[in-house]
């Protein structure tokens, strides 16, 4: 079996991928992505709405404010890089490489706000930020000398051994074949498809996550999924209201039509989103019905594209936009320090499936596709400096055969080694090379033992990362943030539920 073999290779397509496959090629890494969309839409990103936040100029009111609606749990070197970054890179990529045309008002731009932001600085167009950012970014890419794009391509296992990762076995038209590379960086985005109802696309599997594990990763914070709050569920496919509509004073009401997020929390409507989602969860069960009041503001002329989603899916905002909290986003992950480095050699993990530490227990609303913008960037950079393949590791790796397709060469080689090293006469050198050959012969023998078809495979990943995360949400006795016991609920959270 041929192995192809790249600088850096790139796992998923959202704006974290996007990013790292643009930091790495402008620091001249040939760049191999790999993603299983076939559309754009396979991404959150392009789903994105509100918009993307910038520091301004008060950044400590930005890293206040996130690390409030982390009820203090974000970590605060991840933080500084967060918000150090963050204008430059908003103005370096999306704007003057690829010319997103953020909203203005009178020549210039026109920031939003969204709950539990102190001011206004969310870079937005229309409610529809998300796909205004990936198209373009895809484009780009797409013509870019240094990158390969392949879609439909899912990455299944990451080749991994000597607690390095050198690559990823990816499936494409259900033949599996290893890609190895000088460094790997996951982007594989969120875990919405092991619930019920979320925002995410049906892809969010959590496949990244289960093959970093697998191949000994560290992860962190898997208990801390959070809920939107406002998510439609009319007659067509959910989607999300976005924040930003209570931002420009739409009021949520249960079935009586009574205002009931006053006595929940100061902020009312614009309270942090764990303590929104569990209230109207609430008043959802208590009523029958929670609607978003869109009376006080100009609803169509404000948010056309979601006025124009309300039609399509039969709602008249009018009465009022019916709606329920669901799976949204994956504050924890793989566990990563501020360059994406995970705990493994040459892994890195970027976007909604590393844990940077930025946002802890909660995510403020309109960080995540800066995270990945930014993350995406550092990782990339970091991943071209230290990772080119040498003309050697590239020859060694064009030269391994047979290992998947032929289950019987394999096992000649594995005899073959045992027999040279790990027999009667044995040296450190030869017991090296024999574990060389054995690990790298296990990865094939796993990938040949399941010949998984693409949808077992994201079944494997997310019974893995579901049990992941109830493991940890088992283990956390403490309620903060969007884990909360009703068994050991925190104090400020059962007064402010009620
Ligand atoms: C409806 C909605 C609205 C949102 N609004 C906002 C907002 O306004 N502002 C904000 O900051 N955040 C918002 N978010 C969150 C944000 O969009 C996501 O957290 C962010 O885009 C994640 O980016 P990502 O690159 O990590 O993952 P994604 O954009 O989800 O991309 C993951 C990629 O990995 C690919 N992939 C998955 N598994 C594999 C595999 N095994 N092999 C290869 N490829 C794979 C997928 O196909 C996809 O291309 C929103 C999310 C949703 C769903």
């Amino acid at each position: 079996m041929a192995t192809h073999t790249t600088d850096v290779l790139v796992l998923g397509s959202g704006i974290a991928g996007l990013s790292a496959a643009l930091g790495a090629a402008r620091n001249g890494a040939d760049v191999t992505l790999a993603t299983k969309a076939t559309r754009p839409e396979g991404a959150s990103t392009w789903w994105a709405q509100g918009g993307i936040a910038v520091a301004r100029k008060e950044p400590e009111a930005f890293k206040r404010d996130i690390d409030a609606a982390s009820s203090g749990t974000s970590a605060p070197a991840a933080l500084d890089v967060l918000v150090q970054e963050a204008d430059r890179a908003v103005h370096d990529v999306l704007i003057d490489t690829l010319g997103v045309g953020f909203d203005t008002e009178e020549d210039a731009f026109d920031y939003g706000r969204e709950a539990a932001h102190s001011a206004d600085r969310i870079l937005h167009v229309d409610a529809s930020t998300g796909r205004h950012i990936h198209i373009p970014f895809l484009n780009y890419l797409a013509e870019h000398d240094r990158v390969t794009i392949h879609d439909d391509t899912a990455a299944v296992d990451l080749l991994a051994g000597d607690g390095r990762v050198s690559g990823a076995w990816l499936e494409s038209g259900g033949t599996v074949t290893p890609w190895r590379a000088g460094a790997t960086i996951v982007a594989t985005g969120g875990i919405g498809a092991l619930y019920g109802q979320s925002t995410n696309p049906g892809g969010a599997t959590g496949d990244g996550l289960a093959m970093a594990v697998r191949a000994g990763a560290e992860i962190d914070d898997l208990e801390y999924v959070q809920f939107h709050p406002t998510v439609c569920v009319a007659s067509g496919d959910p989607f999300l209201v976005s924040e930003a509509v209570r931002g420009e004073g739409a009021l949520l009401r249960n079935a009586r039509g009574e205002r009931f997020m006053p006595e929940v929390h100061e902020d009312a409507e614009l309270a942090p989103r764990d303590v929104v989602a569990r209230a109207v969860e609430r008043e959802h069960r208590a009523t029958g019905k929670v609607f978003l009041d869109v009376s006080p503001l100009d609803f169509a002329g404000t948010f056309p594209d979601l006025a124009a989603l309300c039609d399509e899916n039969g709602v008249d905002p009018s009465g009022g936009i019916p709606v329920v909290p669901a799976e949204h986003f994956l504050c924890g992950g793989i566990d990563v320090d501020t360059w994406g480095r995970a705990s493994l050699n040459r892994l890195y993990a970027v976007g909604e499936c590393a844990r940077t530490g930025v946002h802890g227990a909660n995510r403020l609303a309109s960080t995540s596709l800066l995270e990945g913008l930014v993350w995406g960037l550092r990782a990339g950079t970091d991943a071209a400096e230290r990772a080119p393949m040498s003309p050697g590791e590239r020859e060694e790796a064009s030269s391994v055969r047979g290992t998947v397709e032929e289950v019987d060469a394999a096992f000649d080689e594995v005899k073959r080694a045992m027999d040279a090293h790990v027999s009667l006469r044995r040296s450190a050198d030869g017991l090296r090379q024999a574990l060389d050959t054995l690990r790298s012969v296990k990865q094939a023998v796993q990938a040949r033992a399941r010949p998984l078809p693409r949808s077992a495979a994201e079944l494997r990943s997310a019974v893995t990362v579901g049990a992941l995360i109830a493991e940890a949400a088992l283990a956390n006795e403490t309620s903060v943030g969007c884990h909360y016991r009703t068994d050991i609920p925190a104090s400020e959270v059962v007064a402010a539920d009620g």
